[in-house]
């Protein structure tokens, strides 16, 4: 291991892998050290031969019945020990439901930093690690400095570019570890009330907020994204209050990156801007002109969401015919 220790990237999530990769390949060479990747399915060669195609030079594989599953200390049993054999300086873990706890215990356990949620990563003239994250409600950004090593990061979906496939040769190291065992029991597993399609991944997406008056106009927003082939989605009041909706756009809710926006009936206030930042275009449909919604939209219509959306979704039927 080189003077730098390396950097381990690891997520449950296949695409997040990738997306971290392409970042963490910059780091990599900017600090002229080694990337490598952990992964847990023994059977998927091709995987690993693209992990090491997105830029990896090695791929750490642990093939255990046990890690099937997320759970909590079986994984953690994992990075910790790639900690302890190989001490990389960087971990980016995947800010997934699992990842973020994830990496908490990891850093409990090595008594090291973890900044999460990181939007962008950079490596100071000393080669600290420099992590970027939202606070304050989508309000300000904090950049933060590791004053210890391991630096211990997690990174949210779409934060990150997937670099660009390569022909590249990488080494694939079979880890055998010792597997803790759980702490505790998963007695069910139900799914969810929840559409099948899930909102974070798409381009478009058409939402509504308490300025829609029943449950049955959510046709209407329906109908314009079947056009844009987008989805619905909505504010907080329409799940909490309304009991419309089971997911909600915001700072407490999904974080979203679409092509397109399309808030109807939505204020605007911080918290649900603060999910929406990262759309490419945001337009803006509501009556009130002074709705703060306005104020980071791209294009505004000042109308009645009842007149607006239907008359939108023939004018695009014809444009798009
Ligand atoms: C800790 C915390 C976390 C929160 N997290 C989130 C979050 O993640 N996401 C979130 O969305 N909220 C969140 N909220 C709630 C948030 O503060 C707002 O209450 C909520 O976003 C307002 O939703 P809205 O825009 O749908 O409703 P309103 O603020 O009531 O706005 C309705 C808008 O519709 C317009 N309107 C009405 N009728 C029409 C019509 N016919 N045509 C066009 N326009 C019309 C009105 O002019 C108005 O601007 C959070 C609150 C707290 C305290």
């Amino acid at each position: 291991m080189n003077e730098h220790g390396g950097i381990c990237v690891f997520s449950e999530a296949y695409d997040l892998t990738l997306e971290m990769l392409g970042r963490a390949r910059q780091l990599a060479d900017k600090l002229h050290t080694e990337l490598a990747a952990v992964q847990f399915e023994e059977n998927a060669q091709e995987k690993t031969q693209d992990v090491i195609r997105y830029g990896a030079d090695k791929v750490y594989l642990v093939d255990n019945p046990a890690l099937g599953v997320f759970q909590g200390e079986g994984y953690l049993s994992v990075l910790h020990d790639i900690a302890t054999r190989y001490h990389p300086e960087i971990f980016m873990i995947g800010s997934t439901r699992n990842g973020k706890p994830l990496a908490a215990r990891l850093a409990a356990r090595l008594d090291a930093g973890c900044v999460p949620d990181c939007i962008r990563l950079d490596v100071d003239g000393g080669g600290r690690l420099m992590g970027e994250r939202i606070t304050y409600g989508g309000n300000a950004v904090a950049k933060v400095a590791f004053k210890s090593k391991p630096q211990i990061v997690t990174v949210p979906a779409r934060a990150f570019e997937k670099a660009t496939l390569q022909e590249r040769k990488g080494e694939v190291v079979k880890l055998d570890v010792k597997i803790e065992p759980p702490k505790v029991e998963v007695v069910e597993r139900k799914p969810l009330e929840t559409s099948s399609e899930r909102v974070e991944e798409a381009e478009v997406i058409v939402s509504c907020g308490r300025g829609l008056e029943k449950k049955d106009d959510v046709t209407l927003l329906k109908e314009l994204a079947d056009v844009l082939g987008g989805q619905v989605g909505c504010s907080r009041p329409l799940v909490e209050d309304r009991k419309w909706f089971s997911e909600w756009i915001g700072l407490s809710g999904h974080k979203v990156k679409p092509k397109l926006y399309i808030a109807s009936g939505v204020s605007g206030v911080i918290q649900h801007v603060a999910g929406i930042r990262d759309a490419k275009i945001i337009v803006a449909i509501n009556k009130d002109p002074e709705a703060p919604i306005f104020e980071i939209a791209d294009y505004g219509v000042v109308g009645n969401l009842y007149e607006v959306l239907p008359a939108l979704k023939e004018a695009l039927k014809k444009q798009l015919q």
